[in-house]
């Protein structure tokens, strides 16, 4: 019977998370401030962020030590297996090997709580008391709120107002981490104050969430801000997932051909695919394949303009250089996939812009279909954000199928859809749609870019 588990012990988990900037052929362009339009330096970022993520943000090094005192959290889950899908394979008929690395593993159900467990500690070494942010879905407000109790720090989730109504058993995953969570936009910030006098019906979006909770963070003393994905740090302390599955692949005797990974703002993909770029940046795996997939009805990878934008609808943020479909857009509230950021990751966005990276876009119904696929063959019940990156693995294999090839395919499998059944329930009683690119909001949200000269 050939092996379908591949286990690493506690001492095989990666010291150090990986930062790919060193690396880069072209460097980042620069973060402009949101006042002045000039580069950001790391005091600019002060009031929201403690000093050391700030500096991990902007780190020259390659390789950042992981705390002791954080790799102890992270034995909890970690290190985490991964898989070959060898029932799926034969459901498929293809000779690809599929593999997958389970993040879903963690005690709230997704890759996050890497990042917010480290975001939690830098800001208690920081004397932080108090953090704030936004949640779509529910998934990073809950990793975080966990994330904040082990490190005795009050968390103050903006959760989107569709999903604070849709999915109500996140927000009681929050409040049992003892977590206080607000529908957004909501009557605790100034900006939302404003948008509800405007739109009482505001279904809300991460945007306005974003600039509710960074308004929390700047006008509360011992407040700080946390975000779940897009930014550098971020992706840094995901990369252990990638560096994991090096390790685990190397076990099966394999060497992925194609790398996958769904993408909203990034961090999971960046996590399970930097650790790879690094392979072809020096050499050794120029050829690899590294695909993000993302939703149809969301698609700033594929579909968005390479600009300046905000990351919050207000403009409250720093301006980063990324594809976006604009700060304002609202995505579609039918879309059950989560996946929702208007912007891309500014790292992702660079490597797509290197053609280190590809990207795709998938319909959600199809996305479904995989999902169930996948479940009713290798057992697990996945999110539906990484539905999207199960499609387009099985799209890959049987492409394989057809020409024959036998490649090695890996995916990060970035969280359990237990939280989701509602979803499910939807797709399966034939109630959910595909929404069509959403063409006339994009270009109306891409019309509030801001105006940057460089
Ligand atoms: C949040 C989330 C994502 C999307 O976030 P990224 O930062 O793009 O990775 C994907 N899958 C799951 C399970 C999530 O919770």
């Amino acid at each position: 019977m050939a092996q379908t588990k591949f286990l690493l012990q506690e001492k095989d988990m990666p010291q150090v998370w990986y930062n790919i900037q060193p690396d880069l052929p072209v460097p980042l362009p620069p973060v402009l401030h949101p006042g002045t339009g000039q580069p950001v330096t790391p005091a600019d970022m002060e009031a929201i962020f403690p000093m050391s993520l700030i500096m991990q943000e902007f780190s020259p090094e390659r390789h950042i030590p992981i705390p002791e005192e954080l790799l102890e959290i992270y034995k909890i889950w970690r290190p985490t297996p991964l898989y070959r899908a060898h029932r799926l394979e034969k459901a498929l008929q293809t000779p690809a090997k599929i593999f997958y690395k389970l993040e879903d593993v963690s005690p709230a159900g997704s890759h996050k709580p890497n990042t917010a467990l480290a975001q939690a500690y830098y800001n208690k070494k920081a004397g932080i008391k108090r953090i704030s942010t936004e949640t779509g879905a529910g998934q990073w407000g809950s990793s975080l709120a966990m994330a904040c109790k082990f490190f005795d720090i009050e968390c103050k989730v903006y959760m989107v107002k569709v999903s604070y109504n849709m999915k109500p058993y996140r927000r009681v995953m929050m409040e049992t981490w003892g977590a206080s969570v607000v529908p957004s936009p909501s009557p605790d910030t100034k900006i939302g104050r404003e948008i509800l006098e405007r739109d009482p019906e505001c279904p809300g979006s991460l945007g306005i969430a974003i600039s509710e909770a960074v308004e929390d963070a700047v006008t509360h003393p011992g407040t700080k801000y946390a975000l779940g994905s897009v930014l550098n740090h971020v992706l840094l302390h995901q990369t252990i997932i990638g560096q994991e599955a090096k390790k685990q692949m190397a076990m099966a005797d394999c060497y992925p051909d194609i790398v996958i990974g769904c993408v909203g703002g990034g961090s999971n993909f960046g996590g399970i695919a930097l650790p790879f770029v690094e392979d072809k940046l020096n050499g050794t795996h120029k050829d690899t394949r590294i695909m993000a997939v993302e939703p149809a009805s969301c698609p700033s990878l594929t579909k968005g303009l390479d600009a300046y934008d905000f990351g919050d609808e207000a403009g409250m943020t720093p301006m980063m250089k990324m594809f976006t479909l604009g700060h304002q857009f609202m995505p579609p509230p039918v879309h059950a996939g989560g996946l929702r950021y208007h912007g891309m990751s500014p790292l992702l966005s660079h490597l797509s812009r290197l053609n280190l990276i590809e990207a795709t876009a998938v319909n959600q119904i199809e996305t479904f279909e995989a999902g169930i696929q996948f479940a009713q063959t290798e057992g697990f019940i996945s999110a539906p954000e990484t539905n999207h990156a199960i499609r387009a693995t099985i799209d890959e294999a049987l492409k394989c199928r057809e020409t024959g090839e036998a490649k090695t395919i890996l995916f990060c499998h970035s969280g359990h859809g237990h939280v989701d059944m509602a979803s499910y329930d939807l797709y399966l009683r034939g109630k959910l749609s595909n929404y069509e690119y959403p063409a006339e909001l994009v270009k109306e949200a891409q019309k509030g870019l801001p105006k940057v000269s460089a």
